[in-house]
């Protein structure tokens, strides 16, 4: 049994193919241009979107937390103790509940449904987070059951675990999709709230198991678009030979609703989101530094 906040079906930016991507709830990092804060406790959190409520009163009739009078909804937080009931309510969705338990078995009959699509695009299962290494019991159930039904599989991961647990789900990942924050551990710590010396010791560790990685680098325009930082992406590339390709992930405002929602501090609220066009001209600088440290082919993508 372990917790996950959501399925999404028909994913095609979460690996090769039209996958299904299974999100594990719970994360150590605290990223701030984090895009899915309601992901980061390990405990279901609820959320409340005042636009898609109607102010029917629906959630009033069965929970103290809210109140509905002279059309007006209000949410009092302290007294909710996360039941999810108002959520399972709501017709139109205002309460969201972030996490719940399944057990391995029904993740895994619920992937499977999309099998036929998984087969003809060279798709399968990702399992991503929060951060997925973070229930290492769960997620190694998880993986060695896809690959018993013949699923083709993924591991998004921040790459923060315990040694163990890379030893352990290796065997029965296909891809890891393994991100780069920040080569300064200095600002590393400062940006994610942990140290990057575990993470490279893990990759390291990968990289010595044979494992395929691509390595994908969120880019937040004023925090670690610099050069140095680039320099430090195209040294890594240079360095593991199980690094495959990289993603650039520009900087985008998707998440800023849900920081709302669930009552959580948005601590890039002032950033822009990254231009297209600036997230091209970085991956063609990285295109040339990566091509100055190795003659493997890298690609590097947007
Ligand atoms: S049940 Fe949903 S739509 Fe109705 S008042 Fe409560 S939050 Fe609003
Ligand atoms: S999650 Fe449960 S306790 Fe919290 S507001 Fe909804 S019904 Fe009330």
């Amino acid at each position: 049994m372990g917790k996950i906040f959501d399925i999404q079906r028909m994913s095609v930016h979460d690996g090769p193919g039209i996958r299904t991507t299974v999100f594990l709830k719970g994360c150590p990092l605290r990223c701030l241009w984090c895009h899915n804060p309601e992901s980061q406790s390990f405990d279901t959190v609820i959320g409340y979107n005042p636009e898609k409520c109607v102010r029917c009163g629906d959630c009033a009739q069965i929970c103290s937390a809210h109140t509905v009078l002279e059309g007006a909804h209000r949410f009092d937080r302290s007294l909710c103790t996360a039941c999810g009931k108002c959520a399972d309510l709501c017709f139109n969705h205002a309460m969201l509940a972030s996490g719940y338990e399944m057990n391995a078995d029904d993740v895994i009959r619920e992937v499977l449904k999309d099998r036929t699509f998984y087969k003809t695009t060279g798709g399968g299962v990702t399992f991503s987070g929060g951060e997925p290494l973070s229930q290492p019991r769960f997620l190694s159930e998880l993986l060695s059951k896809a690959k018993a039904v013949g699923l083709h599989t993924v591991v998004d991961t921040s790459g923060f675990g315990k040694r163990e647990t890379i030893l352990e789900i290796a065997p029965y990942t296909d891809l890891f999709l393994w991100d780069l924050k920040e080569s300064s551990e200095e600002k590393h710590l400062a940006y994610t709230g942990v140290s990057s010396l575990p993470i490279q010791e893990n990759l390291r560790l990968v990289n010595a198991l044979g494992a395929a990685v691509i390595l994908r680098c969120p880019i937040i325009p004023g925090l670690n678009d610099r050069e140095d930082h680039l320099e430090g992406i195209a040294t890594t590339v240079a360095e593991f030979s199980c690094i495959r390709a990289v993603n650039i992930m520009a900087f985008h405002k998707l998440g800023d609703g849900k920081y709302t929602a669930f009552d959580m501090k948005n601590r890039t609220l002032d950033i822009p989101a990254m231009q297209k066009s600036e997230a091209k001209r970085i991956a063609e600088v990285l295109r040339k530094k990566i091509a100055e440290k190795t003659d493997r082919p890298i690609p590097v993508e947007v």
